[in-house]
């Protein structure tokens, strides 16, 4: 690794007397080239904005100087002397760092404290996504590196004769209230996301704060010189942030580019790996460490990471500010406090820290205790009430009460309620992660009107959310409310009878602008749960025409109260013949001359595509978590049945060609399962427009799946299992409808070819 600059591009303030640094290296450095004098060649290396660091050479013999710079310092910083001690205690253990060679603090020397280590020639990558080199061999590097650093960690501090080389227990507790000092020294506006990651970090100190391996402190990879040819590290590079503390804060601050924010581009780590994977490079490290791969509190330390990030991204921006920064694009740190401080929150929440191979889905603490919780309810409250909620929709089907909720529902809402089970979909109410939620979902999906017990059923969920995300705080006050109180219901109106509506830019209702209001004009239809008494608003997708926008900027959703004049509940749509009164069925509704204030327009003319997406985020798969719960409900009756029943004189069962379907039921699920749960941690760990792919992928799956369980399981129960006897026949009905109802599988199947080629064309230019 060689810098490219050349001797005369060292800038002012790093230059040093060279004949006088030549002069001393020449008497004290053995092996040092002492003639021809005045032949000394310094280069200086432009990475790395910290202690100066330059190569030299004489005589075909090449080294590196690290010094301090020049001027005042801050009293723990640019140690030279730490560094040469650190490297040495390493070099003489066998641990791949260039080997020191001399230390000087006669600061008349060269004018400040340096020291000269081994040259080491081999390559060094600066961008993270190693463009240079394929994925195989890309995967070995990082590998290489992952191992390297739990050898870091595997080292005794007293076996090194570093004792005393930190500052003792307490290393998360001293970097908590470092960074938050930094920060609030250096902040030039208000981010609540900062201050509240900062409270949560201090909050949540791992209680194994006392740990003390050598850490250090900037373990990256365009810190390390591999060999030239060979995926091998042949030295770690910048021991300065090096100290005693926690190895784990070292393994997040190297892993956490897989959880950068997509907003954030241009600053040195936007791309993220696809290979290795993160499980990879953190399961090796486990089991070179031969730790447990159940990292625990792994999310305090990726959410410190980005504290830490945070805190130097604002304080480039203080130095900019006034005029004391040395990065050209020092300007532009301001924007990314906050997107990194969100990342933080978000991660603090989530389940990473359970992450490698068994232990990959681990719920949180808390995701466990509601689902343990839920789990109880079910088995106390919902199904032994099951009998009589189904008994009811049966008997009022054909009587005004049709539409109405069953009493008991009622009384379990409120039970659930009062238990704190209660919107559990939405993670910043709930506190909980998709990962945590999926496995909740399930457990509630094995009942079909669970969901709605918990205040977690579409679509109020979906409507919650765009409410949640986009809407104004007025807007807020008087529909989100009420909808995570359970008050009100709501349903969504964006499908149309007369135009194919997977293409959602086909759309033909109108919302036009007239003065003060906004007047809508169209036919929807398949608008779940509008028959419900208690839906009282309706999310409505028209256009708003702009001619000189793109389709997809065509198009609005505005907030519609159900008793406006001229809203008009046509029928309901039934589903294979059941009208699902338990949804509130499915209405077709007309809009005639349907008049609205304009404040009703969620967040604006033309940005209903927008919000669209955002509503199809993690609720996308939310029906997928539930149907999981269906699936093992129906794999139950099944396998009773199978066990209850005989035909040529064998119970069901003993059939193989029954035995087999039971053992493809269980295939099926358990993959589903798995998918569903990856596409959750995927929506946790880089948000819903990187799973983008995942998210299609589960949409197809799922269904396929519970319907095949679903459709054996009315095959051995015979005659009964189309009967209303068993509750087979509704649920094939309702989970068939979910491959239309979230998007046709085929609008999926498109997406997912359309990113897998992606994936593989960023291959083969990674390859060339
Ligand atoms: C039970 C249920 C509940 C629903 N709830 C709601 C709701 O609350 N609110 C709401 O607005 N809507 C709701 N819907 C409607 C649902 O979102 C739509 O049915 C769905 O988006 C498809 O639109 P479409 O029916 O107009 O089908 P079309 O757009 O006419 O599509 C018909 C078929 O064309 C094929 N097709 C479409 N695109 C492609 C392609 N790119 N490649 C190949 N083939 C393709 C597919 O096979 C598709 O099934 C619900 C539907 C059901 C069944």
């Amino acid at each position: 690794a060689q810098p490219g600059g050349k001797s005369e591009s060292i800038p002012p303030p790093h230059r040093f007397d060279q004949d006088s640094l030549e002069r001393y290296l020449g008497s004290r450095l053995p092996g040092f080239p002492r003639q021809p004098a005045g032949t000394l060649a310094v280069r200086q290396y432009s990475s790395g904005q910290s202690n100066p660091t330059f190569y030299l050479q004489k005589g075909g013999q090449a080294f590196v100087l690290r010094k301090k710079p020049h001027g005042p310092l801050l009293p723990r910083a640019h140690k030279v002397d730490r560094e040469y001690r650190v490297q040495k205690a390493l070099f003489s253990a066998g641990f791949p760092v260039p080997e020191p060679l001399l230390y000087c603090s006669d600061v008349s020397i060269i004018g400040t404290e340096f020291y000269v280590m081994q040259h080491v020639q081999g390559r060094i990558f600066r961008d993270i996504s190693l463009p240079e080199v394929g994925p195989a061999e890309r995967s070995a590097l990082y590998l290489a590196m992952i191992e390297t650093l739990a050898l870091l960690h595997s080292f005794d501090l007293q076996s090194l004769g570093l004792q005393g080389y930190g500052r003792g227990p307490g290393y998360c507790k001293r970097q908590v209230s470092t960074w938050k000092k930094q920060y609030d020294a250096a902040a030039h506006t208000d981010i609540p996301a900062m201050n509240k990651l900062a409270e949560w970090l201090a909050n949540n100190l791992p209680p194994d704060d006392s740990e003390e391996s050598l850490i250090h402190g900037d373990f990256r990879i365009d810190n390390i010189i591999f060999h030239p040819t060979q995926a091998r590290v042949l030295a770690v590079l910048d021991w300065e942030l090096s100290t005693t503390g926690h190895p784990l804060a070292d393994l997040a601050y190297t892993t956490q580019f897989y959880f950068w924010p997509a907003s954030i581009k241009g600053l040195g780590q936007g791309s993220i790996l696809e290979t290795p994977s993160f499980e990879e490079l953190v399961s090796t490290y486990c089991r070179c460490r031969r730790i447990s791969t159940t990292l625990s509190n792994f999310n305090f330390f990726l959410a410190l990471s980005y504290f830490k990030m945070a805190g130097i991204a604002q304080g480039v921006y203080a130095r900019y500010l006034i005029g004391n920064a040395s990065a050209e694009n020092s300007h532009e740190f301001a924007k990314v406090v906050k997107p990194l401080a969100e990342r933080g929150l978000e991660l603090s929440k989530s389940s990473t820290q359970h992450s490698t191979s068994g232990e990959l889905f681990h719920q949180s603490r808390k995701g466990q205790e509601i689902l343990l919780k839920v789990k109880q309810f079910m088995k106390q409250h919902i199904y032994p009430a099951e009998k009589e909620i189904i008994k009811y929709y049966t008997e009022c089907r054909n009587s005004e009460d049709r539409w109405k909720k069953p009493p008991l529902l009622e009384r379990l809402k409120e039970l659930a309620k009062a238990e704190g089970l209660w919107n559990l979909f939405l993670p910043d109410v709930s506190g909980l992660s998709q990962l945590d939620y999926a496995q909740i979902a399930e457990e509630t999906g094995r009942c079909v009107f669970a969901p709605e017990v918990f205040n977690c059923h579409a679509p109020d969920t979906g409507n919650m959310e765009v409410l949640h995300m986009y809407g104004t705080e007025e807007q807020k006050k008087e529909w989100l409310e009420p909808l995570l109180e359970g008050k009100i219901s709501s349903c969504f109106c964006m499908t149309e009878p007369d135009v194919a509506s997977s293409d959602a830019t086909n759309m033909q209702c109108t919302i036009e602008r007239e003065g003060n209001s906004y007047v809508i004009n169209g036919k929807k239809w398949w608008s779940s749960g509008a028959g419900n008494p208690n839906c009282k608003v309706a999310i409505v997708m028209g256009k708003t025409k702009n001619s000189s926008a793109s389709r997809y900027k065509q198009h609005s959703m505005i907030i519609v109260p159900m008793d406006t004049p001229g809203l008009k509940l046509i029928r309901p749509l039934s589903v294979f013949g059941y009208m699902d009164e338990i949804h509130g069925g499915h209405f077709e509704i007309h809009f005639n001359d349907v008049r609205v204030p304009v404040s009703n327009i969620i967040l604006g003319e033309g940005r209903g595509f927008e919000i669209a997406q955002g509503r199809l985020g993690p609720g996308r798969i939310h029906h997928c978590m539930r149907s999981l719960g269906a699936a093992e409900a129906a794999l139950e009756i099944l396998c009773q049945r199978a066990a209850q029943r005989q035909t040529f004189g064998k119970k069901l069962y003993q059939h193989e060609v029954v035995a087999h379907w039971i053992a493809e039921c269980r295939l099926s699920i358990e993959q589903a399962r798995l998918l569903t749960l990856q596409t959750a941690r995927k929506i946790d760990m880089l948000g819903n427009r990187r799973a983008r792919k995942e998210v299609a992928m589960t949409k197809v799956v799922v269904p396929r799946a519970v319907l095949k369980v679903i459709d054996c399981a009315v095959q051995v129960c015979g005659g009964a299992g189309v009967s209303q006897d068993f509750p087979l026949a509704f649920m094939f009905a309702y989970i068939r409808t979910l491959r239309l109802a979230d998007g046709p599988d085929e609008v999926h199947l498109s997406t997912i070819a359309r990113w897998e080629l992606l994936d593989q064309s960023k291959k083969l230019t990674a390859k060339i």
